[in-house]
């Protein structure tokens, strides 16, 4: 079968894969949406997670099954489903904890496109059917039901990690897709003021659009600044970060609040250490937690997310400006991901077989 792969560090391309086994608790599908995702740039240009030969890229889609395994209950031959990009091992111990999403190891449910091959082929093989896939719901838009994956469950996570509550003032640096869907998170958590950080005047529309109140530009000066001018030298109660490096550490923490969080979802994809300023984090003293996490995957949290859509609570296809067609587009939606046009938010592709 074909497939798009990383071939080596900055290299891409199509290459001839095995057709993947289908174990007894597994799937296989066919991808009918895909989406490319700054992580995937990470992997390939950033050296991120290390070299990596021949890795089948993508993993961020919705799939057609062509095969389950026979101990798969819920799922049959035909169905449509939303694959969330995190596919964790549920029997695992670090599930048990509460961490799924680290089960075999720190990041160790991140398999598409870092331990196994990724969505970007003709077939692609799914661990845990029943617990990792969904059924797209009827009527949902498969370009949607692809921000399903990855950039809804991880900009939402960002507001959970950092436990907004009612009228907490929160700072999201970075709107891209991954900070908008964290913006609207926020919202829908009961922020009271929500300071969104970024120039392209698509997202800054779209963040308006999800509940921002106030744009700040980071290429204005200071991010931390401008938000303690904006709050008379307060600070703010969250800050999530979407977007920025290992330095953007550094201004969160001050600009929090004591007793604040630092919540990130961003992937550093180089740098060896973050900045925590110590006289920012009240000299060891100052109740400023930082966090950072990978999305959690499963199939209860595809249908409550998807439920939010189809509730209206979210409208993710305002993320999508990019709709291409077939599989011969990946190429394409990959390197407008890497080079990030003016106007891009999220490219996906639609797939008909
Ligand atoms: P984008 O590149 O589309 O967006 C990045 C945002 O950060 C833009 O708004 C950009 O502004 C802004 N930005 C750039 N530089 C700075 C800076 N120095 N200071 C502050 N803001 C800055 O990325 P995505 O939304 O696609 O992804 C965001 C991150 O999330 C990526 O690192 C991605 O790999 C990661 N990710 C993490 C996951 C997880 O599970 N934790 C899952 C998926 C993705 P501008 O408007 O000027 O472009
Ligand atoms: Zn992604």
């Amino acid at each position: 079968m074909r497939a798009y792969a990383m071939l080596g560090p900055d290299k891409t391309g199509w290459i001839e894969k095995d057709y993947p086994e289908c174990g007894p608790l597994d799937a296989i599908c066919r991808p009918i949406a895909l989406a490319s995702c700054t992580s995937d740039v990470h992997t390939v240009w950033e050296n991120a997670l290390g070299p990596r030969v021949d890795l089948t890229l993508g993993h961020e889609g919705v799939g057609e099954i062509v095969e389950v395994g026979e101990l798969v209950r819920d799922f049959k031959v035909g169905d449509k489903v939303l694959v969330a990009a995190i596919t964790p091992d549920w029997g695992s111990v670090a599930a048990q904890g509460g961490y799924a999403q680290h089960s075999g190891g720190m990041l160790g449910g991140w398999k598409y496109s870092n331990i196994k091959d990724g969505m970007f082929a003709e077939f692609f093989h799914v661990n845990e059917a029943d617990a990792n896939l969904a059924l797209v719901p009827e009527g949902m838009d498969l370009g949607v039901a692809a921000m399903l994956s990855d950039m809804l469950p991880t900009g939402f996570h960002g507001a959970e990690m950092a436990n907004v509550q009612f009228g907490d003032s929160v700072c999201v640096v970075g709107i891209g897709p991954v900070g908008l869907m964290a913006v609207r998170g926020a919202y829908l958590r009961g922020a009271g003021r929500i300071m969104a950080v970024g120039t392209r005047p698509n997202c800054v529309d779209v963040a308006q659009q999800y509940g921002a109140t106030d744009i700040i530009s980071y290429k204005e000066g200071p991010i931390f600044d401008q938000v303690m001018d904006m709050t008379g030298g307060e600070g703010v109660d969250k800050v999530i970060i979407a977007g920025g490096d290992v330095d953007t550490f550094e201004e969160a923490v001050n600009m929090v609040k004591p007793g604040g969080i630092v919540s990130n979802i961003n992937y550093l994809g180089s740098g060896d250490y973050i900045k925590i300023p110590r006289e920012g984090w009240g000299v060891g003293m100052g109740h400023k937690t930082v966090v950072g996490g990978l999305m959690p995957g499963g199939r209860r949290r595809l249908e409550k997310l998807a439920a939010m859509i189809l509730n209206s609570r979210v409208d993710p296809s305002l993320l999508i400006t990019h709709r291409r067609e077939g599989l011969d587009a990946l190429e394409e939606i990959l390197f407008l991901m890497r080079d990030k046009p003016a106007d891009l938010i999220k490219p996906v592709t639609i797939i008909e077989w």
